[in-house]
């Protein structure tokens, strides 16, 4: 089958690799229509990840058909329309029974090495092995596109995440710091979520631009301030969700939120250690946490958000691609020409 291969620290071609084969009663295998491409992709191929040997299929993003079930697979058939979760869980522990899929002791990410469990070949491929699959997968309603499926299973969630983690209340000034599709997602989830602002904080003018025709209030990090303190008598922002993934802009969140604010962390953050302003934090009782998105738990309700038009994830997909098209797409995203890319097979 084809398939998008890591083949060394920068570098990725399409070829023929084996077909991936059912290797426990729980696995199902996936003939993927469509893979979505993501940031977490490009730190991939950076090699930032531990075990991301040349000859990994890259990937987490997918949508499907069933073409073959384990026999311990009990409520997916084959020929079903399914999305996935980024990652895979067990759906019995009792982190998956509480809702914390990703604190799951046997979860794996499709695609990234063995930076977060064991090594699970990606999706940006015609087939896909996918464990524990009556949790991981999820049939597709009519409601739903499949570009919004695919976001659903990763930059949706995530950024519905940060929002939920950060407790958004109604009528609360929110600032997002990044403009890719996690922030603008999120901005668009603290918009559903009832945020009475928020500021979408990006230096690129195409992505502010972006913010703004989408109901954000848009600011280069020069100007976020003087937006915040506009809307908020001086004060700061009630939250700040960090989604970009560096220490530098966390650092940056400290000086926009209000006292007894929150920050909400939802990059992917590769720096091991990063100091914060212990004092400042302590003295105006911050709180401060970090989030990553899960699907497993929070597609319900994102699904039925998308059925009513409350969300609409599918504005942030700018390209669609093929095998053909795919190796140039990557440097496009790379140099951020484009937002949201997805591989339609
Ligand atoms: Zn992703
Ligand atoms: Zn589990």
């Amino acid at each position: 089958m084809r398939a998008v291969v890591y083949e060394g620290q920068g570098r990725i071609s399409v070829r023929e690799v084996e077909r991936p084969r059912l290797a426990h009663p729980a696995d199902a295998i996936v003939r993927v229509t469509m893979a979505g491409i993501c940031g977490t992709d490009l730190h991939a191929i950076a090699g930032h990840f531990e075990g991301m040997v040349p000859g990994s299929v890259i990937g987490h993003e997918f949508v499907g058909d069933i073409v073959e079930v384990g026999a311990g697979v009990t409520t997916l058939k084959v020929g079903d329309h399914v999305m996935a979760s980024d990652f895979t869980a067990c759906g019995h522990c009792h982190q998956c029974a509480r809702g914390d899929h990703w604190q799951c002791g046997e979860r794996s990410f499709f695609g990234t090495g063995a930076a977060f469990g064991e090594p699970l070949a990606g999706s940006q491929a015609e087939y896909v092995r996918v464990p524990f699959a009556d949790s991981t997968l999820h049939r597709v309603p009519k409601s739903c596109s499949d570009e919004a499926a695919i976001l659903v299973g990763d930059n949706l969630a995530t950024g519905w995440a940060a929002v939920e983690r950060a407790g958004v209340a109604p009528g609360d000034v929110v600032a997002v710091i990044g403009g890719g599709a996690v922030g603008q997602l999120t901005s668009l989830s603290a918009q559903a979520a009832g945020a009475g602002a928020v500021v979408l904080i990006e230096p690129s003018l195409p992505r502010r631009q972006f913010a703004a025709a989408h109901g954000a209030i848009a600011a280069s990090p020069d100007d976020a301030w003087a937006a915040i303190e506009e809307l908020t008598d001086g004060e700061g922002a009630d939250v700040v969700i960090e989604a970009v993934g560096a220490g530098k802009v966390f650092s940056g969140a400290f000086d926009l939120v209000r006292r007894r604010g929150r920050i909400v962390s939802v990059g992917a953050h590769p720096s091991p250690e990063w100091p914060i302003p212990l004092a400042n934090c302590f003295t105006r009782e911050l709180t401060i946490s970090f989030a990553i998105g899960d699907s497993i738990r929070l597609r319900p309700q994102l699904l039925r958000m998308i059925s009513t038009g409350i969300l609409d994830p599918t504005v942030v997909i700018d390209k669609r691609v093929n095998f053909d098209t795919i190796v140039a797409a990557y440097d496009d995203l790379k140099a951020q020409k484009n937002m949201k890319t997805v591989l339609v097979l």
